[in-house]
């Protein structure tokens, strides 16, 4: 039987228990996940380094073992995803804000590549305002995130930003 396999890129700076929530659904879609953070080689930027949110996402997916892997990629998505042998891109969706650029960025992926496909999953609606951009607001101003990440991003916020 052939596997299954999709790819869940995005930012991730820095992962977010609303991000693995949406690698929980994927797992029960498909037999791989390859979680790809997406850089810019002209603009590096960011909170963390690409390996700093490389190693945190394999901190975080650790108990799935080799149905998940950890990576990072520039250039176009859907490259990236047919030279990894993956039929499908996960998105996550939060409220009405993620749709129309998600929409667009989907039907932009479409018209490049037609034999990979965007599935949109819907985390917890716990998880429905967790973004990495207020994690990092709220973290940078001393705030109280540890009910929406992973304990090692935590740890690693809380070595940046204490006094
Ligand atoms: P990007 O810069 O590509 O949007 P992010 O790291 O912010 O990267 O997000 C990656 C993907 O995860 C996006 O599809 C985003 O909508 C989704 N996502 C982020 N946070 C959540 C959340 N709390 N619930 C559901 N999906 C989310």
């Amino acid at each position: 039987m052939s596997t299954r396999t999709a790819v869940y890129p995005g930012s991730f700076d820095p992962v977010t228990n609303g991000h693995l929530d949406i690698v929980e659904r994927a797992l029960a879609l498909f037999d791989h996940l390859r979680i790809a953070v997406a850089y810019n080689k002209d603009k590096p930027g960011g909170l963390f380094t690409r390996e700093d949110r490389e190693a945190m996402i394999a901190e975080a997916t650790s108990q799935y073992g080799d149905r998940v892997s950890v990576d990072s990629f520039h250039g176009l998505l859907v490259d990236y995803a047919r030279d990894n042998g993956a039929g499908a891109v996960i998105r996550g969706l939060r409220a009405v804000a993620d749709f129309d650029y998600e929409f667009q960025m989907a039907l932009m992926n479409r018209h490049l590549c037609t034999d990979v496909q965007t599935v949109f999953l819907m985390a917890d609606e716990a998880h429905f305002y967790t973004s990495s951009s207020l994690i990092r607001e709220v973290a940078t101003l001393g705030g109280d995130v540890s009910a929406q990440v992973p304990p090692c991003v935590l740890r690693a916020l809380n070595d940046k930003f204490s006094k």
